[in-house]
């Protein structure tokens, strides 16, 4: 089992899209572990994008990203980082294939709607920047023995 973090974000909340695509992961067999919604600060903005900070685009990213409310989650499931990655498609919504989450909803570089971890290290550091450990709950929904075999661990 494996646990990534999801963003959607400002485009997101403001299209009414986040049910949807929400949807889409229950559907594909991923489990909802955490939920909360918030107002991204600069500061945080700063933390979650440490990697881009030093970026010429990075000050209209986080103009975009504190600009609304985001819905953050964690969602849990069989290499759920990689499968999250894959229904999300390309960062570009107009190259992301048709079929993924930007591939149907996203016409741009920027505004593509959901932010998934895209590794191992980055979920735990994500993780631990939107949540405390007691907000993450584990269960066992009574379906699973109807969506995969015993053995698929
Ligand atoms: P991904 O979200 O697919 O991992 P990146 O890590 O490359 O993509 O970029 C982080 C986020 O920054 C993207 O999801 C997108 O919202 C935004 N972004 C990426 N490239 C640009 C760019 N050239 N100009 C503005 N924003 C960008
Ligand atoms: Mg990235």
């Amino acid at each position: 089992m494996q646990r990534t973090f999801i963003l959607f974000k400002p485009d997101c909340v403001q299209r009414r899209l986040v049910g949807r695509i929400l949807a889409r992961f229950e559907d594909k067999g991923l489990n909802v572990v955490a939920v909360k919604m918030l107002r991204i600060t600069p500061e945080l903005s700063k933390q979650h994008y440490a990697e881009h900070v030093q970026k010429a685009w990075y000050p209209t990213l986080e103009g975009f990203i504190t600009g609304g409310p985001v819905v953050a989650a964690v969602l849990e499931g069989l290499e759920a980082i990689r499968v999250v990655r894959d229904m999300l498609g390309a960062t570009n919504g107009l190259n992301a294939a048709p079929g993924t989450v930007r591939g149907d909803y996203s016409s741009s570089r920027q505004m593509n709607l959901v932010h998934g971890s895209d590794g191992p290290e980055a979920a735990q550091r994500e993780m631990a920047l939107y949540f405390k450990p007691e907000e993450l709950l584990a269960y066992e929904p009574t379906i699973t023995k109807w969506m995969r075999a015993a053995d698929e661990q």
